[in-house]
């Protein structure tokens, strides 16, 4: 059975994948906290995704760029004059909407009072803060909204440093900001957040062949990773969605628990953000092809996917709660590359003879990989754990060990146990695992 949004939350905050944060002062809304294991999933999406999107790619590069930048960046960018939504406040209940994402622009649906909302006024998005002792206006500065203007002002650094040649791309994984209006569904949607962008910069001749490309390698991305085929849409947006940037648009979808939404948006950005930096900063950031002897400005695909938004996604996705003989088991079906913990190491019962062996096992397996040893509770209600968590392999220490020399591995999903000697552990799990 696939899961509901509150089990999710509740499996989230109950084993240590994210927390309410400043919990003890009450919580900030719509701020939130990794723990242990949500810690490691994060992390093993972004691995996963700088893996595709760069180490096994030749015409990609990475960059860690500032989150504050030049106030002229987003001047330059659009995003100081048009990045805002349509803010709407109902008089009856003060609840405030984005009035683009209401189902009915005439009721609220908080308090269910018709034509009760003010005229929708801008709303600016960009958190503002101040560089420097004074605050001022002339200090004026923002946390950036997205990664990708990052990538954007450095196109001619990182073409020269790199020794790059169209078409190539330049990634970035790292955190924006964004002062939504009506944040929610847990991390779905957060003032701050993780973003994993690239901006692949081609001829703009041949920028209809790399937007499709581009399509179909996100789309593949995560399907490769394990999530169900009909859960994920790609999505071409319509004319009137399509951001001022964007001569193209369609978004990754996944059905989340209410509803189709977006996971990851693929754009056409044309040439839009090189010429308004080199108009904005003065410098020529147009390209030279010295084969054709002639200078242009390329045209951009951009998929920009949230680190956060995403790992949420695959935790949803992989849970499922199934009978077995008589007992129900939640169980996280994530691919071993995204487990937190590929191996939980169990002794069968907390004497100290199976403690001392299974802590030496444990020890043994942690340069390989990210290792639990649990000691605590019946042997039933551990495995049920890390089920529950989604870890590929139990390896369990009984008496017979002691003689024998011998584990029993329990493989996460068919529960199919084998009994393998200690000494060939390692390259037994080695074949199984990332
Ligand atoms: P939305 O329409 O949901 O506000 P967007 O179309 O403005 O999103 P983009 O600017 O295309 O989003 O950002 C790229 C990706 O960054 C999104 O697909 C999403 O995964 C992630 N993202 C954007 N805003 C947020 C947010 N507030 N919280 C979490 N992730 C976000």
């Amino acid at each position: 059975m696939p899961a509901d949004f509150d089990t999710i939350v509740n499996l989230a905050t109950k084993r240590g994948f994210v927390f309410q944060s400043s919990e003890i002062y009450g919580g900030l809304r719509s701020a939130y906290d990794y723990g242990p294991l949500g810690v490691e999933l994060l992390r093993n999406v972004k691995e996963q995704w700088w893996r595709s999107m760069v180490q096994l790619r030749e015409d990609v590069v990475g960059v860690d760029t500032a989150v504050i930048q030049s106030p002229l960046v987003w001047v330059a960018s659009g995003h100081v004059a048009s990045f805002s939504d349509p803010l709407v406040e109902c008089k009856v209940c003060h609840n405030r909407f984005r009035l683009d994402k209401l189902e009915d622009p005439n009721r609220c649906p908080e308090c269910g009072a018709e034509g009760s909302f003010t005229e929708p006024r801008a709303f600016e998005l960009m958190f503002k803060t101040h560089m420097g002792p004074v605050a001022s206006e002339e200090n004026l500065v923002y946390l950036r909204p997205e990664t990708a203007q990052g990538i954007f002002i450095n196109f001619e650094n990182v073409r020269r440093t790199a020794r790059k040649k169209l078409p190539f791309g330049i990634a970035q994984i790292g955190k924006s900001f964004r002062n939504e209006i009506t944040p929610g569904q847990f991390v779905f949607r957060t003032r701050e957040f993780e973003q994993m962008e690239m901006e692949y910069f081609c001829r703009p001749e041949e920028a209809d062949d790399w937007f499709r490309y581009w399509l179909e390698a996100r789309r593949d991305w995560y399907l490769e990773l394990g999530m169900t085929e009909e859960n994920l849409r790609l999505r071409p947006h319509a004319a009137d969605e399509l951001s001022h940037y964007s001569s193209g648009t369609y978004d990754v979808e996944y059905r989340f628990p209410w509803g189709w939404d977006e996971l990851e948006g693929i754009a056409n950005r044309t040439d839009f953000d090189l010429k308004a930096h080199a108009e904005m900063s003065g410098e020529d950031l147009r390209y030279f092809d010295p084969e054709r002897n002639e200078r242009f400005y390329p045209y951009v695909i951009e998929p920009a996917a949230g680190a956060t938004r995403t790992t949420f996604a695959f935790l949803i996705d992989a849970y499922e709660t199934e009978t077995v003989r008589g007992d129900t088991r939640a169980v996280l079906r994530l691919d071993p590359r995204l487990a937190p913990i590929k191996v939980a190491v169990l002794p069968l019962s907390k004497k100290d003879e199976l403690i001392a062996v299974s802590r030496e096992l444990a020890d043994s397996l942690r340069p390989h990989w990210m290792i639990e040893h649990d000691i605590t509770q019946s042997i039933g209600r551990r495995y049920r754990r890390q089920d529950e968590i989604g870890t590929p392999f139990c390896v369990t220490v009984d008496f017979d060990t002691l003689d024998d020399r011998q584990v029993t591995v329990r493989e996460r999903d068919s529960m199919a146990q084998d009994r393998i000697p200690i000494d060939r552990l390692i390259p037994y799990l080695e074949d199984r695992l990332p």
